[in-house]
């Protein structure tokens, strides 16, 4: 059976445009590949919401919250990574609306990525380990800005399996006139959904928010970090079928960013 049929996430009202850019392109990959695969293997078959992706019974529309940033997000995410419950590229559009999202392919190339790299408002930064790439490519730091002509930091990042990020990084050309930021973060990987990534390698909703935290956006970091945080305790609590616990620690420091530097997202979960 077809994800999008039993998740329940094609419910929503036709001609009701998807809430954000990944949203939107999971209806377009929804619609545009009826043989894709089952990628929901080993979850319990549940109705999801169409809003976070969690079951019904975990929902946590009410808890997701948005923050304006100066920076921008660009996903480049995997054929089908827009379709899989655990993905986190997701949490990014959650968050922070200057979030733009493209199917990433070897053969072909959105026109509407090739404007927004060469965008002048934009200084597109590949987010990528540095072991890889040419070192004169590599910086660890954000650019300076040009005062006669400041942009603003578009962080684009490959989302998707390790592998498919790294076929990416080597297999897309115009890529390859852009600096390549390095991170280094201290502490190691919180996320525990997906066990497929290299040790080293963070998921895409911890990269954003070093990234945001780099260009100096803390609050839209912290907030998608305790969002990241509250989606993944309501995720892995759904798959052991244990309740939510909303007044738990994570709970109430996510609330309490959202109180001091954050409006509700709306429409909340239909
Ligand atoms: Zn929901």
């Amino acid at each position: 059976m077809e994800l999008g049929h039993h998740a329940g996430v094609n419910n929503q009202v036709k001609d009701t445009p998807p809430p954000h850019a990944v949203a939107r392109l999971r209806a377009a990959c929804m619609e545009h590949s009826p043989t894709r695969p089952r990628l929901d293997r080993g979850e319990p078959r549940k109705e999801r919401c169409g809003g976070c992706r969690l079951p019904a019974s975990h929902c946590a529309c009410a808890l997701s919250a948005s923050v304006p940033t100066r920076a921008g997000l660009c996903l480049l995410m995997s054929e089908f990574e827009p379709l899989k419950p655990s993905n986190t590229g997701w949490l990014v559009a959650d968050v922070v609306p200057q979030t733009h999202a493209f199917t990433w392919s070897r053969t072909a190339v959105d026109p509407a990525l090739l404007a927004l790299l060469a965008d002048p408002q934009w200084q597109p930064l590949v987010v990528f380990p540095g072991e890889f790439a040419r070192p004169e490519r590599v910086i660890d730091e954000l650019p300076q800005v040009d005062p006669a002509a400041p942009r603003r930091p578009l962080f684009v990042l490959l989302d998707g399996t390790w592998s498919e990020a790294r076929k990416a990084f080597r297999k897309s050309p115009y890529l390859e006139a852009l600096p390549v930021l390095s991170l280094h973060p201290e502490q190691l990987s919180r996320y525990k959904l997906r066990r497929s990534w290299h040790e080293h390698h963070f998921c895409t909703a911890e990269v954003a928010a070093l990234c945001l935290a780099l260009a100096g956006e803390l609050r839209a970091a912290h907030v998608l970090e305790a969002w990241l945080d509250v989606f993944s305790d309501r995720y892995l609590k759904a798959r052991q079928s244990v309740p939510p616990d909303p007044d738990d620690e994570l709970h109430r420091r996510l609330a309490a960013l959202r109180g001091v530097t954050a409006a509700p997202r709306s429409p909340p979960c239909r």
